[in-house]
């Protein structure tokens, strides 16, 4: 049992035995029983009260939100948080099929808000930036989407991702990069728009979908108010999660996630 015999809600050393194998914290008089199961190793959180941390979580996307509506203190909802969010990053579609869009962009607010140092080393757009490199491939069968943060773009770093997740004989398609081209060896079809040719659209040919969830995964990351580049892994792996299983209902997303939590922290 989790308990040690102190209090599961709030940690206090204190209590009174009330009715049979019952407990009342002397600190803040809530009641519990050293039977009170906690499913998540390191958490004194029931199930129930998982169920509405993460219910909490998908409606409002903040930590601040579950501490409040939870009543469960800071750093317990964060850390709650945090664990849901590595949760989401592992719980990833395996393989994509049928046309798929391959695309890079970078993230990191515009070149105008950056600090006077950094920019003075330069404006670079594109290929060849000092932003953080981020890495996808979108279903459009599927409608799912795999993203990775790289260290770079080039075709040595991103095309194991390619050849990991996308199943052999699909359809891929990518922007004129020269490191793309090499793609039919790998035995996927592909075809390209040149965008420096002033290219983005020819027929079924184009990296619009992706681009479109760019959009959305900027947009989500801006109403973060700025995340740090080593916790980023984890927002990108949020949004891509609320992304790929947009079409279930909350019930369905709910059970989802506990049934991973369980899965991964869950008592042996
Ligand atoms: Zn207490």
């Amino acid at each position: 049992m989790p308990t040690n015999g102190s209090c599961l809600h709030c940690g206090h050393r204190f209590f009174w035995l009330v009715r049979r194998h019952h407990r009342k914290c002397m600190r803040c008089r809530r009641e519990w029983s050293p039977h009170t199961f906690c499913p998540i190793q390191g958490f004194r959180i029931t199930r129930a009260h998982w169920y509405r941390v993460i219910d909490t979580f998908l409606r409002d996307e903040t930590g601040k939100a579950v501490e409040k509506e939870c009543r469960l203190s800071v750093m317990t909802a964060h850390a709650c948080v945090t664990v849901l969010r590595r949760i989401m990053c592992v719980d990833v579609p395996e393989t994509l099929s049928g046309i798929c869009e391959a695309d890079e962009t970078y993230l990191g607010g515009q070149w105008k808000n950056k600090r006077i140092h950094i920019r003075r080393q330069g404006t670079r757009r594109g290929r060849g930036t000092s932003k953080q490199a981020i890495f996808g491939i979108v279903s459009r069968g599927q409608k799912q989407v795999r993203a990775w943060l790289v260290s770079n773009t080039k075709i040595a770093t991103t095309r194991p991702h390619i050849t990991e997740t996308v199943e052999r004989g699909s359809t891929l398609y990518t922007d004129g990069f020269k490191g793309y081209r090499a793609l039919p060896r790998y035995g996927y079809r592909h075809d390209f728009v040149d965008h420096d040719a002033g290219e983005y659209v020819r027929g079924e040919v184009h990296t619009q979908t992706l681009d479109g969830y760019w959009g959305l995964l900027k947009n989500f990351l801006a109403a973060k108010g700025g995340v740090q580049r080593r916790y980023l892994y984890r927002f990108v792996g949020e949004h891509q999660w609320r992304y790929n299983f947009r079409n279930l209902s909350r019930k369905e997303q709910m059970f989802r996630l506990y049934q991973f939590l369980t899965r991964f922290g869950g008592r042996k």
